[in-house]
């Protein structure tokens, strides 16, 4: 074993010592946390590779059914606990539990940056949305207004927003701590139960930030999360009978198995999937905010974001210069390992994910498309980084219809295509059955509206990229999913509207039918 993994795997073990999910008699973590307590999964074995070194860094065992089921029992009781106190007290509890977080927000980046092999400063940067998450839901609590309609009748017809009950979340492992909050938040602002499975390839931070919550004030198996497999753990929740809400962050075809199981059932379900947005340079944009735009985009974390501008569209007259110049910002990048402070983009997270992203490539360059940067490992990196590098990529001469302008990269590649006009430029945009987010780069403020009013995208930018805010409503058309999260949207998905009708009148008058205008 490489010292950079033993390096790994001892200061994952102390992290993890010190959150408490130490391992029991057969050293198995307790990767789960149910009914306030951490506990170990007794299913078969998953086990977890460095993506910085390619070794093996720790395994846990798979949840399964029993464990789940234990998990949504303790859910649907604490949700009674939980709407049983008032809304401003619920408002305060969740900033408490927040606040619990505090001093150990260093300890948290790190295991996640182990366990997901992302750069420490974007662990950083996502635990801090955790707090900005449940602050901004914690204020939701005593909002939650119903409405008064103006019925025709002399009824007072009044509208009440009522949580489901307890909701089921699965979240994928780009984001881990950032979708845990995500959903988390505003599920329990609503009034809900949780329970929540990770990806099984970044599964305890979630696990820790729930344990640290708790903490501050919320019932005891409010909020739960169960680690294992899609398709054992996974399925078990989507299929349990008391889950009355499924709401899934991850890819189309996950996707469309939730939204399978939740049919089945007759639940509804939000699904938050991928992207191939449309990154939009005009001729009259400033170029060097263009440049940069595209650059943080598609890079970012890898390019493992599920609004990476993975296909950058360029107006012809500028289509070489702008090329060139990604490139050459691309190939400046600092890829280096999660741990270094000056690493700007790591390894990807999985040997799936890179086999798929080398692949892509591969067959692009076999149907002719030019690779202007990258494509291959980067040079420079320490001994013993021999996980799942792969250099920032661009790539031209590409057919709209080749593979790798069509389905989601989700890797650190983007594809430049030119257009001629822009009219090109949205139909270029829109071909795709995909409808998650784009931007477009233009000093034209006319323009600018026209071509974002035209663009069938859940989030749209103009003259910037990656701006995202919990107060602003988050989510895709298309292959993209449906539903929203994010904004009084985001918890609004999280409750059901209930009508309650009151007779003013001095005496009921109860019709038959819909005949006197007063039923
Ligand atoms: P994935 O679909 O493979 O897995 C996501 C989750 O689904 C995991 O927890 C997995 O265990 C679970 N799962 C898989 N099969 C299941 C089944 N049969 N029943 C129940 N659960 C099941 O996705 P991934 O590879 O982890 O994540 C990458 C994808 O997520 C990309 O497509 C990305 O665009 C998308 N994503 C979307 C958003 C968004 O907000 N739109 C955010 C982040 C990531």
């Amino acid at each position: 074993m490489s010292t950079l993994n033993a390096e790994a795997q001892q200061k994952l073990q102390q992290l993890m010592a010190s959150f408490g999910l130490r391992t029991d008699a057969e050293r198995t973590p307790l990767s789960n946390w149910i009914d306030g307590d951490l506990v170990a999964g007794d299913g078969d074995t998953v086990e977890l590779t460095n993506p910085a070194t390619g070794e093996s860094l720790i395994d846990y065992r798979d949840a399964g059914p029993a464990l789940l089921g234990q998990a949504v029992e303790a859910a649907t009781r604490a949700q009674v606990e939980w709407m049983a106190l008032t809304a401003s007290e619920r408002g305060r509890r969740m900033n408490a539990a927040v606040r619990r977080l505090e001093g150990h927000e260093e300890d948290l980046a790190q295991l996640e940056s182990i366990v997901a092999g992302k750069p420490i400063r974007d662990c950083r940067g996502e635990v801090g949305k955790v707090r900005e998450m449940f602050e901004y839901y914690a204020g939701w609590c005593d909002k939650q207004h119903g409405e008064v309609i103006p019925v025709p009748t002399s009824h007072l017809n009044y509208v009440r927003h009522v949580p489901f009950g307890v909701v089921g979340q699965i979240t994928p492992w780009n984001a881990p701590m950032f979708t845990c909050a995500w959903q988390l938040a505003p599920a329990i602002a609503a009034g809900n139960g949780v329970v929540l499975k990770p990806s099984e390839l970044t599964p305890f931070s979630s696990v820790v930030i729930a344990r640290l919550l708790e903490g501050g004030g919320l019932p005891k198996g409010l909020i739960n999360i169960v680690n294992g497999l899609g398709p054992t753990t996974g399925a078990a929740l989507t299929d349990h009978d008391a889950i009355a809400k499924l709401v899934f962050v991850g890819s189309p075809d996950s996707g469309r198995l939730i939204a399978e199981a939740g049919a089945r059932r007759l639940i509804p379900s939000v699904l938050e999937l991928g992207g191939k947005s449309a990154n939009i340079v005009f001729d009259d944009a400033r170029i060097d905010d263009a440049v940069a735009g595209a650059q943080a985009a598609i890079f970012a974390a890898a390019g493992q974001s599920c609004v990476a501008g993975s296909r950058l569209l360029i107006q012809r007259d500028i289509f070489d210069v702008v090329v060139e110049r990604v490139g050459r910002a691309a190939s400046r990048i600092a890829v280096g390992l999660p741990a270094d402070d000056a690493t700007r983009m790591g390894p990807l997270q999985n040997a799936g994910q890179f086999a798929r992203v080398t692949g892509m490539i591969e067959r692009a360059r076999a149907a002719g498309a030019r690779v202007v940067t990258g494509g291959g490992r980067p040079d420079g990196l320490p001994a013993g980084a021999d996980g799942y590098y792969l250099a920032p990529t661009v790539i031209a001469d590409v057919d709209a219809s080749m593979e790798i302008a069509c389905e989601e990269i989700f890797g650190p590649v983007v594809v430049a295509m030119p257009f001629d006009d822009e009219a090109d430029a949205v139909r270029l945009a829109n071909a795709t059955r995909f409808g998650l987010a784009g931007a477009v780069w233009t000093q034209d403020p006319a323009r600018a509206h026209r071509v974002a009013g035209q663009l069938r995208a859940g989030t749209v930018w103009i003259n910037s990229y990656k701006a995202i805010n919990v107060m602003s409503p988050f989510g895709g058309f298309g292959d993209s999913g449906f539903g929203r999260s994010s904004g009084l949207d985001g918890l609004r998905e999280y409750t059901v509207p209930q009508s309650v009708w009151v007779e003013t009148g001095a005496e009921a008058s109860v019709a038959m039918g819909y005949g006197d205008g007063r039923a």
